[in-house]
């Protein structure tokens, strides 16, 4: 990126898009100064000839941008010190989406450039739509918050479509986005003690969208609805999305079918019913906007189908590891409390549920009216006392303490059970006390799974 050529930049922040970053400026002529807390990513990035230093001795008159990694805290609640310097000094901040978005302008305006947000459902969303368009012939880059840093990919092109996660942080570090698709899913209270006020976060979210070309609005919750009637109002040209009708034009879900609604009416477009990738309500929000997204990029109805009904999903969301006889097992390994637990336990009947782990505040008693779907519970981790508290004679239930344990357990029952179960792990639960992450914590349940005599894996 040649944005910066020739001046000086700080950098902060050397974890994976961080040193990408630092790499793309300087070889775009930039003069860059890194840091990071951690010498191991000073280290590293040294090796990679990226000069590195302390921020916080440089004479800042003499810096153009400081250029932050999206993880490190920005406004709340304790300004990062590297970002209170530039401040001081009168240095814009910036991340590698505005440095995407300044080389877009000057190299290809016109590329076709879609980024998507939301409180929840990004990562999906962002998957879907790139697998639509690429299912239909499209050039496709995608990355961003979903994984590979932006800086990585293909630079924009005229008839190549770029498809950006972005999160809250990557937002409020690039001043110049203006996709020609902006996405909004949804915006729920999760981070607002990241952003300051729901207020703040919601300004964020809007910005993505209020510069659009088109923008694809969420309307089931009321600040998003807020959001998109303050888009209309300022003239920008919306599609909602909803699981209710919507007007004058977008997509909504009406059940398992989708709705695509124009002025000349509504039509079907889709119907999501056996892709066991897209169940649930939440699924429809995602594969809503995907279509609305996918029918503005012209891509034709049959081909939104058949890219919908191949799409593999992502693992750890109600991810579909496999079946043996009419047992279904179900890694939701990304659910990490009780609100994304739901989606799963309203997504299916005749539960083996296994869960526990690290718990959150207010632990599975949020979910007390799926209990009766619950066919049996097995408990894991730390957590698993207290769960066993609010299960009470109400499910029953075995303390397995272990992942191992309890898809035994779970497996077995599952065969002694007449007709169809579903074993799911939707821990409601952070993994640390047994796992790393969530990633590990769910590649271990599939590899249990996989290993249970009898089992038909699907998917990779
Ligand atoms: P994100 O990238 O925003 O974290 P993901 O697509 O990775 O979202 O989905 C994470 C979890 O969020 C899912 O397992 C599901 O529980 C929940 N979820 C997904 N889509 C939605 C949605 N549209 N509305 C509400 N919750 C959702």
């Amino acid at each position: 990126v040649t944005t910066f050529s020739g001046k000086t930049v700080a950098l902060f922040g050397l974890g994976g898009s961080g040193l990408v970053t630092a790499l793309a400026l300087k070889e775009g002529g930039a003069h860059v100064i890194a840091c990071d807390d951690n010498p191991a990513k000073m280290t590293e990035a040294e090796a990679k000839g990226i000069e590195t230093g302390d921020l916080r001795s440089l004479d800042w008159s003499k810096v153009s941008a400081l250029v932050l990694s999206p993880g490190v805290p920005l406004t709340h609640p304790e300004p990062h010190w590297s970002a209170k310097l530039a401040k001081e000094a009168g240095v814009e901040i910036i991340g590698d989406i505005e440095l995407f978005c300044r080389e877009r302008a000057k190299i290809a305006p016109n590329a076709p450039f879609v980024a998507i947000t939301g409180t929840n459902g990004k990562s999906t969303t962002t998957a879907l739509i790139a697998h639509i368009l690429r299912e239909a012939g499209r050039d496709v880059q995608m990355g961003g918050n979903i994984g590979t840093a932006i800086l990585s990919l293909e630079p924009p092109a005229d008839n190549r479509i770029h498809v950006i996660e972005c999160s809250s942080f990557q937002i409020d570090l690039a001043p110049s986005l203006a996709p020609t698709i902006g996405v909004h899913l949804n915006l729920s209270p999760d981070h607002i003690d990241r952003h300051g006020t729901m207020e703040n976060y919601a300004a964020i979210k809007e910005r993505l969208v209020a510069k659009a070309d088109l923008a694809v609005i969420g309307v089931d919750d009321p600040v998003s609805r807020m959001i998109a009637d303050a888009c209309e109002v300022r003239g920008v040209n919306v599609a909602r999305v909803s699981v209710e009708p919507v007007a004058p034009k977008g997509v909504y879900a009406d059940g398992e079918a989708l709705m695509g609604v124009t002025e000349a009416g509504a039509a079907p477009v889709a119907n999501l019913s056996g892709i066991g990738s897209l169940r649930g309500a939440h699924n429809a929000q995602n594969a809503a906007a995907a279509i609305a997204i996918a029918l503005a990029l012209n891509v034709s109805p049959e081909k939104i189908r058949s890219g919908l009904s191949t799409f593999p999903g992502l693992p750890h969301r109600m991810e579909e590891v496999g079946t043996i006889g009419s047992a279904l097992f179900i890694n939701d390994s990304k659910a990490t409390n009780a609100d994304s637990t739901e989606k799963a336990l309203k997504s299916f009947n005749e539960i083996l549920w296994i869960l526990g782990g690290k718990a959150k505040e207010g632990g599975i008693e949020p979910l007390r009216e799926y209990f009766p779907k619950i066919r049996k519970a097995y408990l894991i981790g730390a957590a698993a006392d207290d769960f066993a508290k609010t299960l009470g004679n109400d499910v029953p239930f075995v303390l397995s303490g272990t992942l191992d344990k309890a898809v035994e357990q779970a497996a077995a029952d599952a065969a002694a059970m007449n007709g169809p179960s579903v074993v799911l792990l939707s821990p409601a639960c952070a993994s640390y006390d047994q796992f790393s992450n969530y990633e590990v914590r769910g590649n271990h349940f599939r590899d249990l799974v996989r290993a249970l005599p009898g089992l038909e894996a699907k998917g990779a």
